[in-house]
């Protein structure tokens, strides 16, 4: 199977998710995960139409967008930023994984020095698993309260990884809880930028978020083989 292949599949099985749960086709994006895989790879992609790639190392994702040869790619960053390295992070990268105060502190105050707004999605532990990353259910009104007066990060959505689980209803009830969870947020007019997005879904289980209500599902091993 070549990466395009990969890459034409996956678009008829996101396609084919949204007919069966009555969406429309573009309401759902792909984000292909390039994270480990080179340059080369991303270009191939890129080539065929593909816009937006994400990496969960800023490092890897700085190298990336630096020597890729298709310029218009938008970057996504999908893996936990420590703060000693948020001074990697462009304004033009969308964070997915905004998941606690110290790290919204340092967003803040960066970008405030850079005269820019970072666009941000709230990564929430959906799962319940100790070692999962994501801010706790518990925590998230605290770290909405922080984000609030946040004047240079922009909150666009959600993002959530569901358990590793084959359990249909093990994975869906995650999903179906982040949709539940923004849906409140919405409501509640905290951000003015507050766009519903949500990220969610992989390579394992993408067809349940997107039938769940995903915007954006992250699929790496499906287009790229496997790590
Ligand atoms: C690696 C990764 C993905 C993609 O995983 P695949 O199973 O390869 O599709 C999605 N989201 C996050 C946060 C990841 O780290």
């Amino acid at each position: 199977m070549s990466l395009g292949d990969n890459y034409h599949r996956v678009l008829e099985s996101i396609a084919a998710a949204c007919a069966k749960s009555g969406r429309a086709a573009g309401d759902v994006h792909l984000i292909a995960v390039s994270k480990t895989h080179p340059v080369a790879a991303v270009d191939a992609i890129a080539a065929l139409g593909q816009v937006d790639f994400a990496e969960n190392r800023i490092a890897e994702l700085a190298d990336k967008k630096q020597s890729a040869a298709a310029k218009g790619i938008r970057w996504h960053l999908i893996g936990q930023l420590q703060t000693n390295k948020v001074k990697l992070l462009d304004a033009d990268v969308l964070l997915h994984s905004l998941d606690r105060i110290s790290l919204a502190d340092k967003l803040d105050q960066r970008f405030a020095a850079l005269g820019q707004k970072v666009q941000a999605l709230i990564q929430v532990n959906c799962s319940r698993e100790p070692n999962k990353s994501g801010v706790a259910l518990a925590d998230f009104d605290a770290l909405v309260g922080r984000l609030a007066s946040a004047k240079n990060i922009e909150i666009k959505g959600l993002m959530t990884m569901a358990e590793n689980s084959t359990d249909e209803k093990t994975i869906r009830s995650a999903f179906a809880e982040l949709r539940e969870l923004s849906h409140k947020l919405a409501a509640r007019r905290v951000f003015s930028a507050y766009a519903g997005m949500l990220s969610m879904g992989m390579s394992g289980d993408f067809e349940y978020a997107i039938a769940e209500g995903a915007t954006h599902v992250r699929i790496g091993s499906a287009i790229f083989g496997s790590r």
